[in-house]
């Protein structure tokens, strides 16, 4: 990989090993970062389990999910996530998809995903579905190609969630640990808001509520980056 900044790649290592540690991805899913020198390259693990990703294993891609020359590893088949999202979004610098187990009976009822407390306002009014019949007819679910990709993308939208039937989530950020941050708590209020469906009727943050409270938490990513980060370092 080229002249990409350290910090940058050991952040993404360390940011695979926290969504397993958290249960966001398994054997399965998988984080990017936008280069930070070239806005049209993104960074992303060779195709293996995010627990056991190393700085070495990091690869270059364009937006279209071409390996930079010469690199014949393996990529993950899914890469067209990441880089139709980053066509699409100026603003996201980091992308995780999963199929964060929680998070799955919301994209099959239709059941909107809605932040049902002040730590997941960055899902805003609810996120969005994303219905690959739609864009691919018979599918085996994945996204394998940019014209998948680029639905996805549109589906998602301006937000910061969208939730793939049958498949998984896809999340975004302006930063490494902001996506993070996002991926875990996504999952946590798809538990919890599944927990309060059966005490009642949920009553969820307002749209102001939930703009005013990821506004909030965006203020301090760095408290719960620094103790997961611990957590999978003390188990090394
Ligand atoms: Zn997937």
């Amino acid at each position: 990989m080229s002249a990409a900044n350290p910090t940058l790649v050991d952040d993404l290592v360390v940011a695979n090993h926290i969504l397993y540690a958290e249960g966001v991805v398994d054997g399965f899913g998988h984080i990017s970062a936008r280069h930070p020198g070239r806005s049209d390259r993104f960074l992303l693990a060779r195709s293996m389990a995010p627990a056991l990703v190393t700085a070495g294993d990091v690869m270059e891609f364009d937006l279209d999910g071409n390996a930079a020359a010469g690199d014949a590893r393996r990529p993950y088949l899914e890469r067209f996530i990441h880089g139709a999202i980053y066509k699409a979004r100026a603003d996201v610098h980091a992308v995780v998809h999963s199929h964060s187990p929680s998070v799955i009976p919301f994209g099959v009822t239709g059941g909107s995903l809605r932040p049902i407390y002040h730590m997941s306002g960055f899902l805003g009014v609810g996120a969005p579905i994303f219905e690959i019949r739609s864009a691919g007819g018979m599918t085996d679910m994945l996204i394998r190609d940019n014209a998948l990709g680029d639905a996805l993308a549109r589906t998602l939208g301006r937000g910061a969630v969208a939730l793939m039937r049958g498949h998984g989530s896809v999340a975004v950020g302006a930063s490494i640990k902001q996506v993070v941050y996002r991926a875990i708590y996504t999952e946590m209020n798809a538990r919890l808001q599944m927990e309060a469906s059966r005490l009642g009727t949920i009553e969820f943050l307002a749209p102001e509520e939930a703009r005013l409270s990821a506004a909030m938490n965006d203020t301090v990513l760095e408290r719960p980056w620094e103790l997961w980060k611990r957590k999978v370092e003390a188990h090394k």
